[in-house]
């Protein structure tokens, strides 16, 4: 089955009551049993059913299973939001005295929780690239993860999965890959050897802007060593599945940042599509970035799929030559970078990503504001630099919109 036709006929899109083709929406904290023997089964996991939302949810679970055979896991877990689920992936494994090694040209919130969890004794050592020659030196006894983003927000840096992966596993050690930018539609990072992958839901998958919500897929396939990982221990008895057993019956849990039913429903809706968004996304894309490269007045346009672009090669190998929605340039200052801003007719100004109207931002005095000089050039976010999502529009529509906006800042000093 292809993509698309997975999306709306996989094993895990499944006929409900009454021959609906979505679930319900089990709007609910909680679920009635027939007797406290069944509800202590239920408990004890030794029986399939539900008993509270927080722990386990009909239309959370049909999000998950979506979502991990998109992604071609052993189990998927959702959360209430992306940063939700990337905590939950990393203090799954963590304790303090740990390090981790990431790449710095992350979503600005992830690089505000890897700060945090300074305080409880977790260190992260940042790489510029996600390639070997730059992890391998940092890798040390404390070393536990290595993380990264297929894609980087707003950086665009694109990670070769399967390399990162061999480093990674030559020193024991799980690659985990935030896929947000990426989504299924372009790469499927378990199938190139990442071992846990975490998304915004809130973003593509959801596809419309309607809920907030992030999921981790384990891959369910890395051999855990329990005196690194001595917090998986107590699940040892699971073997490779030791990780999203842990997340599911104790931590995730435990720090109950669990995904509403209503918004699971609304990413499922969304997700249908996905398929189809993402290749209208990625045309829009590409052509406004083709676009602005040749406009006068605009610099460093940052897109992978252009020719130009250091990620091209890996691009067509690792992700069909789809280089995202995502785009950046520099207007030349900060006032001209406001300027084209203000004067779009179609592109909203507004701090998300993966909508299905085209968003527009100012990284460097929002999403970054609380990052420094350094995090944010290791992002390419520069006083001057605007974001592009790309959205569903005519690209034609864009591209024009774009150039009069941009045409009408050059009027400005
Ligand atoms: C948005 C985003 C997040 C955080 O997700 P929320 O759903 O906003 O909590 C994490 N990683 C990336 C790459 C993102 O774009």
């Amino acid at each position: 089955m292809n993509f698309n036709t997975k999306l709306l006929h996989g094993r895990a899109v499944k006929t409900y009551t009454d021959g609906a083709t979505l679930p319900p929406v089990s709007q609910v904290n909680a679920f009635r049993f027939e007797s406290a023997r069944q509800q202590e089964a239920v408990f004890r996991h030794r029986a399939m059913g539900f008993a509270y939302t927080r722990v386990g949810n009909p239309t959370v679970v049909a999000f998950e299973q979506r979502i991990n055979e998109l992604e071609g896991g052993a189990g998927a877990i959702a959360c209430s939001s992306g940063m939700a689920a990337l905590t939950l992936a990393l203090l799954g494994l963590l304790q303090a005295g740990d390090e981790i090694i990431a790449g710095s040209s992350l979503y600005g919130g992830s690089i505000g929780l890897l700060d945090d969890l300074k305080h409880f004794g977790i260190k992260t050592r940042f790489v510029r690239h996600m390639e070997p020659e730059e992890i391998e030196p940092l890798i040390n006894e404390k070393t536990r993860l290595i993380f990264g983003e297929v894609i980087g927000n707003p950086g665009l840096d694109v990670m070769d999965i399967q390399k990162a992966a061999q480093t990674a596993h030559a020193h024991g050690l799980p690659l985990i890959a935030d896929s947000t930018t990426a989504t299924p539609r372009l790469v499927r990072p378990l199938s190139l050897g990442a071992d846990i992958v975490i998304h915004s839901s809130s973003k593509y998958i959801n596809g419309g802007g309607n809920a907030i919500s992030g999921v981790i897929i384990d891959g369910g396939s890395f051999s855990w060593d329990f005196d690194r990982f001595p917090a998986l221990s107590a699940f040892s008895r699971y073997g490779p599945m030791a990780y999203q057993v842990r997340l599911r019956t104790d931590l995730g849990e435990n720090l109950g940042g669990c995904l509403a039913p209503a918004n699971a429903f609304m990413n499922i809706v969304g997700m249908e599509t996905l398929g189809i968004r993402m290749e209208r996304i990625c045309e829009n894309a590409a052509r406004l970035a083709g676009t602005l490269s040749q406009l006068p007045g605009i610099y460093d346009v940052n897109y992978p799929g252009l020719k130009t672009s250091p990620y091209k090669e890996l691009l067509d190998r690792q992700m069909g030559g789809l280089g995202g929605g995502i785009l950046t340039f520099r207007a030349g200052s900060k006032e001209k970078a406001y300027q084209i801003m203000d004067n779009l007719r179609y592109a909203v100004i507004a701090s998300n990503i993966g909508d299905v109207r085209t968003l527009v931002i100012h990284p460097h005095s929002t999403l970054f504001i609380n990052n420094t000089q350094e995090q944010r050039e290791n992002a390419g976010v520069y006083e001057d630099t605007v974001r592009i999502s790309c959205g569903l529009e005519d690209a034609d529509d864009l591209i024009e919109d774009f150039t009069q906006a941009i045409e009408k800042s050059r009027r400005v000093i």
